[in-house]
């Protein structure tokens, strides 16, 4: 998909995110259009709006860029999309795939979300003691997953269904 180039208020290049995600940071208000395609718009019932190449972020925000994202609870359930790592289906927990009982620690690389059930089921053993098997493997964010985080995205902004995005026109 296309990606537009994100900027910090202050103008310094951030990263770049997919053409639907700055279409949502524009929508919420939480960035404004700096460059644009000629020529091109969004266009739904209630959006019209150019298609962004450069957007810049209407509030300063400290992003760990090139550095590694801070771990915390909610960027897992973000980074994983509020989906189990062992059925796929909403997560509300975070598990810890190498207990903390056996010295597992809060790491990106050790924590994925896990729906309460599997939770309670998995327990202090690990996926293999369990008897469970994870879908994908836990991962470090990207930089541009570190921006989003730091942006509070949420599993909600994704956009709705009716909003259909123009076909890339190589520019
Ligand atoms: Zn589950």
């Amino acid at each position: 998909m296309r990606q537009t180039l994100v900027l910090n208020a202050s103008y310094e290049p951030l990263s770049t995110v997919s053409l639907r995600r700055a279409v949502v940071l524009v929508i919420q208000h939480k960035a404004v259009v700096e460059h644009a395609h000629p020529g091109l718009r969004v266009r739904a019932a209630a959006v019209d709006l150019p298609v962004p190449q450069v957007i810049r972020l209407r509030r300063f925000v400290k992003v760990p860029f090139r550095q590694r994202a801070p771990w915390s609870r909610r960027g897992v359930l973000v980074r994983d999309r509020h989906r189990c790592a062992y059925c796929g289906r909403r997560a509300t927990t975070i598990d810890h795939v190498l207990p903390r009982a056996q010295g597992g620690d809060d790491t990106w690389l050790n924590t994925v979300a896990a729906c309460a059930e599997d939770n309670h089921r998995k327990g202090a053993r690990t996926p293999a003691q369990a008897g469970m098997r994870l879908l994908s493997q836990p991962f470090e964010p990207t930089p541009a997953d570190a921006l989003l985080l730091a942006l509070g995205a949420q599993d909600g902004d994704a956009l709705p269904d009716w909003l259909s995005l123009p076909e890339a026109a190589s520019a």
